[in-house]
């Protein structure tokens, strides 16, 4: 039953019939204008609630309509001339960032004049679930970038062509502490969201995506091998550092050597082999924490993308929040954190086929 939440619609009647009632009870004591009147809800303690205080409008443009009513979760707002999502939720929601919370809960709307919308005040669906359907995020895998046939090189003009198309289509690239909130039920996630990761940490990642990534603002994460790094065609920890300097490259572990995490090697006892997945998991927090501080490295993709029953309890026990394999699809909010989904993004796809990769959404009768 609980995944069956019919939000937006059965909700937004409901509330939409309270708030004009409020509205209502609300014109005939105070001054019908600006709904100023109507600001002066309880603050919310909970943690992920905003600000319930309506900020002076005049500082706010795009903005200037009237509050029809309201409660400590949702506002009724009739848009004036001049009016956008961006404004209404900079004076609404503290933060005009947050405009889609408005797109999603009122489908189609542009803040027409007159045409009331509604202002969740809060997330009403942080697990995005709805009637038939469920969000899932896609988290995409690259390696390498570069010339070369191999599947495992992904052109920079591919590359490229990849990031445009995300930004033009209106996806929301996040990263992965938005994903962990998400999966807590913390946080909403805009319907198309999608996580870049690179794996391994080829010198490529630096060379050819670091600068794609800067100038389309979007976030992702490399994940390195600690014997690898400096190495051949490998990133420099000078090159770690300038990306993670610029806010929007986080590095994360891909172990120490890359060994895959559940083959045991010939004679290896169980504690042997505990022990060892243990420094495999250990050295790169240790090591990337101590040269890339204040870093700090909670997230993990397996080698190969393997993982087993031993594998999950060492990472568990050394604090692993979340980590990825490359079993493809999206990730719902019931995704095992420990074992998320991972698309590979591959050189010899087309444009078409990377859209197709895309699962943004799966129906809840085909979970
Ligand atoms: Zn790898």
């Amino acid at each position: 039953m609980m995944a069956r939440a019919a939000w937006p619609r059965g909700l937004t009647a409901a509330l939409l019939t309270s708030a004009l009632v409020l509205a209502g009870c609300a014109s005939r004591s105070a001054a019908p204008s600006a709904g100023v009147g109507l600001a002066e809800a309880p603050a919310a303690d909970t943690p992920s609630a905003v600000s319930l205080r309506d900020p002076d409008i005049s500082d706010i443009a795009g903005a200037r309509g009237q509050v029809l009513g309201r409660n400590d979760h949702l506002l009724l707002y009739r848009p004036a001339a001049g009016d956008s999502l961006r404004g209404i939720a900079a004076r609404f929601l503290g933060n005009a960032d947050r405009a889609w919370w408005l797109a999603e809960a009122n489908p189609g709307t542009v803040a027409e004049v007159g045409v009331p919308l509604l202002v969740p005040l809060r997330p009403l669906n942080p697990l995005g679930v709805h009637a038939d359907r469920m969000q899932t995020v896609p988290i995409l895998c690259y390696h390498r970038l570069g010339a070369g046939r191999s599947k495992m090189i992904v052109s920079p003009a591919n590359f490229e062509a990849q990031m445009t198309w995300l930004v033009h289509a209106g996806y929301h690239v996040v990263r992965l502490p938005e994903l962990s909130a998400f999966l807590a039920g913390e946080k909403p996630l805009p319907q198309r969201s999608v996580v870049i990761t690179f794996d391994d940490g080829y010198e490529s990642v630096y060379r050819h995506a670091f600068p794609v990534l800067k100038r389309l603002g979007l976030p992702a994460t490399a994940f390195v091998y600690i014997d690898f790094v400096g190495g051949g065609d490998a990133l420099s920890w000078p090159q770690m550092q300038e990306m993670l300097a610029s806010g929007l490259i986080d590095i994360q572990s891909h172990t120490k050597s890359h060994r895959n995490l559940v083959e045991r090697k010939p004679g290896e006892t169980e504690d042997r082999h505990r022990a060892a997945v243990d420094l495999e998991l250990r050295v790169p927090r240790e090591t990337l924490e101590r040269r890339l501080a204040p870093l700090r490295v909670r997230y993990l993709a397996y080698p190969y993308g393997d993982a087993d029953e031993l594998v999950l309890d060492r990472a568990a026990r050394q604090g692993v929040e979340l980590a990825a394999t490359v079993i493809p699809g999206g990730n719902p909010f019931y995704a095992q954190p420990l074992l998320l989904h991972r698309t590979m993004i591959f050189g010899d796809m087309s444009l078409e086929t990377f859209k197709s990769k895309l699962q943004t959404s799966r129906p809840l009768s085909a979970p």
